[in-house]
């Protein structure tokens, strides 16, 4: 007996349609189909271990087969199949119709989402001008059935012929897409979307999936090397990673899956975009960017999660309620892993800083939750090397670096050999300095400069020393107010540089007789730039020269009568802080070294 009709659809046709919404995603056709052989091949093993189907299953391996000369590629599973009035049910009335109402809501953005969300049964037209099913459901006596559909709205149906349970897809492949009648076209296909999928699904004689992926498993069952086997086997060409988390979750949501903390080279770009999401063990994407805060994107491995939902857009997955809780209950399970390796073994955690502080300094700045979970993990470390919690440094300098508002101030430097000069008097008075030399030190510190009431960072050169740790205590000028501003108004004449300001300050009179700081606020803005965090652009050279007022210098000058001598001597005072600071260079070191060698001829 045959049967024809009419597909109840209202679009005239949807088929044109499927085929431009979806033309960018045209490979994921083969994932729903496989995941479809999938689903009905798992139906019949719980049919089975409930004792609905006696006897043994048999090899349910799905099959993928390519006929070039007759152009179809062929899936076949050994599931449950269908009777003529499921496929008449879901095959003519359910899943056409869902196709059509996805390509009714999703007009506009369906290219966009396709990725995330397959049309099912009927993303077979993508590629497809014809399409066969033909099925034999597990009930007893149920007969075989073949149906047939051209792309058109209507269908025919008549029995087939089968010898086992189960379901052949057969598509005849249009002459666009033919690439799908290539072996390796389809195995790339497969290795993408299907490589860890629970059934055996071969092709060419191969079974190209790994059905007990080790995210599935207990973590009991595996040892360390078969996490890092797993990792190869997901990043081949990569060094081992540092450690991971098995994620196991199945209340109030499900997730499953291992995230890698890769190695990571300071101060190179981080790469993203490396944690592969999938659904039931199908590979739905590896752009996680509206799944996991940015910060997790340095992360590497895979997540499954059924409860991810696939079929929205964008906008909408970032506002979604179980994405949000997936997301906090991954960046928690982070943070807590990153404390327990702390606590564990902290001589490992500190050898592993390097990669391990790109986490978290840009976990902190970017999530106050995951702030609060880390902070007694981040570490600090100083000039000589040693590392310290945030709330140990702060213990260690409290005696020697809090200023008079009870402020203990952080002293800093990015450059060790640069700010050379301002960490020996730094370190003359018995203060320490820290090392901030990593790309996002200086939003850490800006972060903790906010969060921190009773700490402020400051680089050493941003200031005189008796300015970065106000003690309150006045050292004695050696000038009066009038002499001061004297002095002042020559400096700046003689410098006639816009970008400096001249100030005067009693320093003491064993430190340099002129210094030059560079305002803490200014400096950050530069060293941002630096690391091309700002856009670019040139900032303009601002700082200030310090006349220390306590040097015997500042009264020699001030007493001497005016004249090239007296411009000169100012000159050199200037060019010796320059020089103590290496920003004295080319010409202008050559012409203070001549000025010297005269000096003391
Ligand atoms: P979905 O899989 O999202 O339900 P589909 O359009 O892919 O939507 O399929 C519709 C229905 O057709 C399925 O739910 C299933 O009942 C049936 N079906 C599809 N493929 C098979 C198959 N290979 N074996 C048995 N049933 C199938």
């Amino acid at each position: 007996m045959t049967k024809s009709g009419n597909l109840s659809i209202h679009t005239e046709n949807i088929f044109p349609i499927i085929k431009k919404f979806l033309y960018s995603h045209q490979e994921v056709f083969l994932r729903e189909l496989v995941s479809n052989a999938q689903d009905a091949t798992q139906k019949l093993r719980t049919l089975s271990a409930k004792g609905e189907i006696p006897g043994e299953l048999g090899d349910l391996t799905i099959e993928i087969r390519i006929d070039e000369a007759a152009k179809t590629l062929t899936i076949s599973d050994y599931g449950i199949g269908m009777t003529a009035g499921e496929v008449e049910e879901y095959i003519n009335q359910i899943a056409f119709s869902s196709a059509e109402q996805f390509l009714e809501k999703y007009k506009d953005t369906a290219s966009q989402i396709i990725g995330h969300f397959g049309l099912g049964f009927y993303s077979a037209f993508m590629v497809a001008n014809k399409v066969e099913l033909v099925t034999q459901s597990w009930q007893p006596g149920a007969a075989a059935v073949h149906w047939t559909c051209e792309g058109s709205t209507t269908f025919e149906m008549q029995p087939g012929t089968r010898a086992r349970r189960g379901t052949d897809i057969i598509l005849h492949i249009n002459d666009d897409s033919d690439e799908y009648l290539k072996s390796w076209r389809i195995e790339e296909v497969l290795r993408k979307y299907c490589r860890f999928l629970p059934i055996p699904v071969k092709f060419n004689d191969q079974v190209i999936n790994d059905t007990e992926p080790a995210w599935i498993k207990k973590p009991g069952e595996l040892t360390d090397q078969d996490y890092k086997n797993f990792y190869q086997k997901l990043y081949p060409m990569q060094e081992p990673p540092l450690f991971w988390i098995h994620l196991n979750v199945d209340y109030p949501f499900t997730l499953t899956g291992i995230l890698y903390f890769p190695r990571i080279k300071p101060n190179v770009e981080i790469k993203k975009n490396s944690i592969q999401l999938y659904s039931n063990q199908v590979f739905i994407t590896d752009n996680v960017e509206d799944i996991v805060p940015d910060y997790l994107g340095l992360l590497q491995g895979v997540i499954d999660s059924p409860d991810i939902p696939l079929n929205v857009s964008r906008s909408y997955l970032q506002t979604d309620a179980a994405v949000r809780k997936i997301s906090s209950h991954i960046s928690r399970k982070v943070a807590d892993k990153l404390s327990e390796l702390f606590k564990l073994d902290r001589k490992e955690y500190e050898q592993k800083w390097e990669s391990i502080g790109v986490f978290v300094k840009y976990g902190m700045v970017r999530d106050n939750a995951f702030y609060d979970r880390v902070k007694d993990a981040c570490l600090l470390y100083n000039l000589k090397q040693e590392f310290y919690t945030i709330e140990e440094y702060k213990e260690k300098v409290k005696a020697t670096q809090t200023d008079k508002n009870e402020k203990v101030v952080f002293l800093y430097v990015t450059d060790a050999d640069e700010q050379h000069s301002y960490i020996q008097a730094a370190q003359k008075r018995g203060y320490d300095v820290l090392l901030l030399d990593g790309i996002l030190d200086m939003h850490l510190l800006q972060y903790l400069d906010h969060q921190l009431s009773d700490v402020s960072f400051a680089r050493v050169d941003s200031a005189t020393l008796d300015k970065l740790i106000d003690k309150g205590v006045e050292k004695s000028s050696l000038l009066n107010e009038e002499e001061e501003a004297y002095l002042k108004d020559k400096y700046q004449a003689v410098l006639a540089h816009p970008g400096a300001q001249v100030e005067c300050e009693p320093l003491g009179e064993d430190e340099l007789p002129v210094l030059i700081t560079r305002p803490e606020h200014m400096r950050r803005l530069l060293d941002m730039n630096r690391y091309g965090l700002l856009g670019g652009g040139e900032l303009p050279e601002n700082y200030t020269v310090v006349i220390n007022s306590a040097h015997p210098l500042a009264r020699k000058i001030l007493l001497q009568s005016d004249g090239e001598g007296k411009d000169n001597l100012i000159r050199h005072s200037y060019e010796l802080a320059l020089l103590s600071q290496g920003m004295l260079t080319g010409d202008r070191l050559t012409g203070f070294i001549q000025r010297d060698l005269a000096y003391m001829a």
